[in-house]
């Protein structure tokens, strides 16, 4: 599933061709997560602005004419296209502007495209409610995430999954954050120590900065808006690594799940 480093790979891939383009039409396909919430007609003439990430949200703001929140799901993708192909049997959103085409293609149709006349305004207010802060925040740090799991007795895996301390350590980021700061992912979330949600804080920021300079993932089929693969997941150090070596110390590689999630660990490296 296209994680938060995906998504910015997506936005960075296409804002700056799609900002100030004119809405010329809109074609909505099968259903998807949840209506969009606005009659298609009333959007044409909206002028484009800065496409934003929140999340693994972007915001498509159409000038006076409030904007689009778009989640890419479980299998997700949007292209910015300077042809318009007829659309195939996944194809479930078509924005036609006079610079191209924004067209999401979606198999699995968990990913949504939802109109509101603000980024405060609901529906979009409520999904954007309950989202931690971004990681490369500044007020996300060592202090933010102990204070935030305090008291929590679910592991630390899953407490960095639930993104409401901090946003964009999805499963295969937080295994690799997690390892790279030494953490047992089982460990209670609540015990982990002041110096170790110093490294964990540091961990959660440097992966997912290499996940972006890597472009994101390519797990299945992630291509940004040009159609171009990530490559994160060549480096990954623990990730589908089960019964691997451990690249630090040799130690093969343990595969448990948590909360129905695969967890890769090192059983030598990460302690409790
Ligand atoms: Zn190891």
């Amino acid at each position: 599933m296209p994680e938060l480093p995906e998504v910015e790979v997506t936005r960075r891939s296409f804002a700056a061709a799609i900002h100030g383009a004119r809405v010329t039409g809109l074609r909505l396909g099968k259903p998807l997560r949840w209506p969009m919430g606005v009659d298609p007609e009333t959007l044409l003439g909206a002028r484009v602005g800065a496409v934003q990430r929140r999340g693994k949200y972007l915001w498509l703001p159409l000038a006076e004419a409030g904007g689009l929140l778009m989640h890419l799901g479980m299998s997700g993708s949007l292209a910015f296209l300077d042809t318009t192909p007829a659309p195939g049997a996944h194809d479930h959103f078509d924005l036609h502007t006079d610079r191209g085409l924004l067209r999401l293609t979606d198999p699995r149709r968990f990913g949504a495209v939802v109109w509101a006349a603000a980024l405060d305004a609901e529906p979009v207010a409520t999904l954007l409610g309950g989202l931690g802060l971004e990681p490369f925040d500044e007020r996300f740090d060592g202090a933010h995430l102990h204070a935030a799991l305090s008291g929590r007795r679910v592991s630390i895996k899953q407490a960095l999954l639930a993104g409401d301390i901090v946003v964009g350590a999805g499963n295969i980021y937080a295994c690799e954050a997690l390892f790279m700061a030494g953490v047992d992912p089982r460990l209670p979330a609540g015990k982990l120590s002041r110096p170790r949600a110093d490294k964990l804080a540091l961990a959660v920021r440097t992966v997912l900065g290499q996940a972006l300079e890597a472009g994101g993932t390519t797990l299945r089929d992630f291509r940004d808006a040009h159609g171009v693969a990530g490559s994160f997941q060549m480096q990954a150090q623990v990730y589908g690594r089960e019964g691997e070596p451990c690249r630090r110390c040799g130690t093969a590689i343990r595969r448990i799940v948590q909360g129905q999630r695969s967890t890769f660990f090192c059983p030598s490296c990460q302690k409790r």
